[in-house]
């Protein structure tokens, strides 16, 4: 392949055609409403509930600050149980609650956190589990529920990654006591920046809508020390609008991942993630695992040759969170504690995936391979 092909990043955000954004714009020009619980914050909610299939939503100005507030409305303390195998936002959101991270190795076939690991990390200042559905793979939600109810421990998702996934015709942010979304510009659903919370009664959704708004219940009553985290109009305009396409970008992610499985199968070393059974994926990522021993080349050795060919992959998620360092001194953190996340940080990339992705630079990102 030539180097004159312009450079392909692991992904392009989609935006709709701008002129459908221009009613949008002028309805927030009429009306000067511009944040605060809008008419398109209070649409978009409502059209998220029916799309994702659950009951209540509170949007954000981003995933972290979403998560930072689950973390306060569950009333998280202590130690909590996750996965090292994540982007850093996951536990920085511990950290800024005050709540010690406890890490924990994942699985290899779905890279999210082993079930069969966790229990061994419960202590009694455990008061939760914070797992990630990563690449919008599923966790085993069903095995985390049974030892967080057995241990009375409540469980919030990570749903960063899974937009739109669903397993068993549920949306896998249906999980949990509650699930964190993030809109970022990189995700399949895009808000430019932006997150949410997918909680499961209106006691609590009016608990979080106080938290992400100073702690303001009505006009003159602050019933709790609150953070600004509020969605603005403008972002969800943008996602009113997005919610038109998104099933058509799923699909066509779909193609992509198709079309790099079937053309990578057949390499011996380069390993990929099959689709887990009776899910729905929405194809956030798409991660391969260079063995060394078999390919010949080494994970960075094929990141820096794709490199040179203009093809920009990413390497998530290495390092581990558990490597950085805040978190490396943490007993759970040390080296050797966590081998299938340690080998899994260094043998992944994660290749370009995005709708408008052409087949054919897909065909020459595999023909590289
Ligand atoms: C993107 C991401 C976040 C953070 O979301 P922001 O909206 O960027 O704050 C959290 N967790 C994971 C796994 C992510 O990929």
């Amino acid at each position: 392949m030539s180097k004159s092909v312009k450079s392909i990043y692991v992904t392009r955000p989609f935006l709709p055609p701008l002129e459908e954004f221009q009613p949008y714009l002028e309805q927030i020009w009429e009306t000067r409403q511009l944040t605060n619980n809008g008419p398109f914050h209070q649409q978009l909610e409502e059209k998220l509930c029916e799309y994702l299939g659950v009951q209540y939503i509170s949007l954000f100005a981003n995933g972290t600050l979403a998560m930072v507030t689950a973390l306060q409305a569950l009333r998280i303390t202590g130690e909590v149980i996750t996965t090292p195998f994540s982007f850093v936002a996951t536990t920085h959101a511990l950290w800024w609650n005050n709540i010690k991270p406890v890490f924990v190795d994942i699985e290899p076939e779905t890279c999210t956190l082993d079930p069969d690991k966790i229990e061994a990390a419960i202590t009694s200042l455990t008061t939760a589990i914070l797992p990630v559905h990563v690449y919008g793979n599923p966790c085993k939600v069903d095995r985390i529920e049974e030892i967080a109810k057995r241990y009375g421990l409540k469980v919030l998702y990570d749903a960063a990654h899974t937009f739109g996934a669903k397993l068993k015709g549920r949306s896998l942010c249906d999980f949990g006591d509650m699930a964190v979304l993030s809109f970022h510009a990189t995700k399949v659903f895009n808000t430019f920046e932006g997150g949410a919370i997918v909680c499961h009664s209106k006691e609590m959704k009016e608990h979080i809508d106080n938290l992400k708004n100073f702690g303001f219940q009505g006009e003159t009553t602050v019933v709790t020390s609150g953070i600004n985290a509020k969605m603005n109009e403008m972002q969800a305009a943008i996602g009113l609008l997005q919610l038109k396409y998104i099933d058509r970008l799923i699909d066509e992610r779909k193609e992509i991942a198709d079309t790099y499985r079937e053309h990578l199968k057949n390499i011996s070393g380069i390993n990929f993630i099959s689709d887990v059974k009776y899910m729905h994926h929405c194809y956030s990522y798409f991660p391969i695992f260079v063995e060394k021993e078999k390919y010949g080349l080494d994970r960075d050795a094929l990141y820096e040759k794709l490199k040179e060919n203009n093809i920009f992959g990413r390497r998530y998620f290495y390092p581990l969170i558990s490597q950085f360092p805040t978190y490396r001194g943490l007993e759970s953190a040390l080296a050797g504690k966590m081998p299938v996340a340690e080998r899994t940080a260094k043998e992944v990339i994660c290749l370009p995936i995005y709708p408008g992705l052409d087949k054919r630079v897909i065909k020459e990102i595999c023909s590289m391979l």
